[in-house]
């Protein structure tokens, strides 16, 4: 495709192309993988292929047509992208407050989905971070998927696919995108004219975004205090799906703010490995249902006087 814009998932284009060669589009696609590795750029590649005239092959839209264009701005009536913006849009809200995806929203895009477009052409939902749908939301989706209108693709976008419901999951084509090579990171980076690409792609995990965001922390500041784990786990929501989320992004920051003192030289890497792993394992164990009060805690922990 123009899915060589797409590095370094060369099996999850194989799947796709496997698909528009054979002309048989599942109706729902999950793809799956750490955040900032390409999953949506992909899905819109994927949107553009099923709607681009001016193909030389069928995974291969042109990128310069009216509807390629199109796609690439966000203005396809074929394809919409349900987002935190997209939802800020709907409830007149701000996009940062958007943390979960809710049933109202879901049904406004699965009316879209419902209306015949304009020219009997593919149309194709895009759902961002679909792991944040809450409970109603997801039931909204599952009744989409269970009797989806012809010539239409739902892709649902995650890094944290245990996290959907198993009914939702049993109905889509799973496709598995990998962490991308620190070569990779490190060539998309300096593409983008990143000073210390090297360094940055070493610290990103396979994460064009996680490098991108290393990039832009402002300088940390000083330790704060021995109390703050204990007093940051108290402050935690009641809702088990709500702390889970805060704690998974505590954790993501906490990882972040290592790295940042070490890009700085504030600490060697010798003092930051093992936190580092130690706060891996932790993510992992808050994945697999552990409470997320004592995650937040031993996290604390980990990093305390660093
Ligand atoms: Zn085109």
């Amino acid at each position: 495709m123009s899915f060589s814009k797409v590095q370094g998932q060369r099996r999850a284009t194989k799947i796709l192309e496997g698909f528009l060669a054979a002309e048989r589009i599942p109706s729902a696609l999950v793809f799956s993988g750490l955040e900032g590795v390409g999953k949506t750029l992909m899905a819109r590649e994927f949107a553009k292929a099923l709607l681009c005239e001016e193909k030389k092959a069928p995974a291969e839209p042109c990128g310069d047509c009216g509807d390629c264009a199109a796609v690439d701005k966000g203005l396809h009536p074929d394809v919409q992208v349900a987002d935190a913006a997209y939802q800020a849009g709907l409830v007149e809200g701000e996009a940062a407050k958007q943390r979960l995806l809710q049933a109202d929203t879901l049904r406004h895009l699965r009316r879209d989905m419902e209306l015949q477009s304009m020219l009997g052409r593919w149309k194709t939902a895009i759902v961002c971070e679909a792991h944040t749908l809450t409970e109603p939301a997801a039931n909204v989706l599952l009744k989409s998927l269970e009797e989806p209108p012809p010539r239409t693709v739902w892709i649902l976008v995650t890094a944290q696919k245990d996290r959907l419901p198993k009914t939702v999951l049993s109905r889509c084509f799973p496709v598995a995108f990998s962490p991308l090579a620190r070569s990779a990171v490190e060539a998309l980076l300096a593409q983008r004219g990143i000073a210390d690409a090297s360094r940055l792609s070493a610290l990103s995990e396979g994460s064009v975004s996680r490098a991108l965001e290393l990039a832009q922390m402002p300088e940390p500041s000083g330790s704060a205090g021995p109390l703050a784990p204990l007093e940051a786990a108290d402050a935690l929501p009641r809702e088990l799906h709500l702390a889970r989320t805060q704690v998974e992004l505590a954790l993501f920051a906490l990882a972040q703010g290592l790295r940042a003192k070490h890009l700085r030289g504030a600490l060697s890497f010798g003092l930051i490995e093992r936190p580092l792993k130690e706060l891996a394992r932790l993510r992992q164990a808050l994945r697999s249902n552990a409470d997320p009060r004592t995650v937040l805690l031993l996290a604390g922990l980990q990093t305390e006087g660093l």
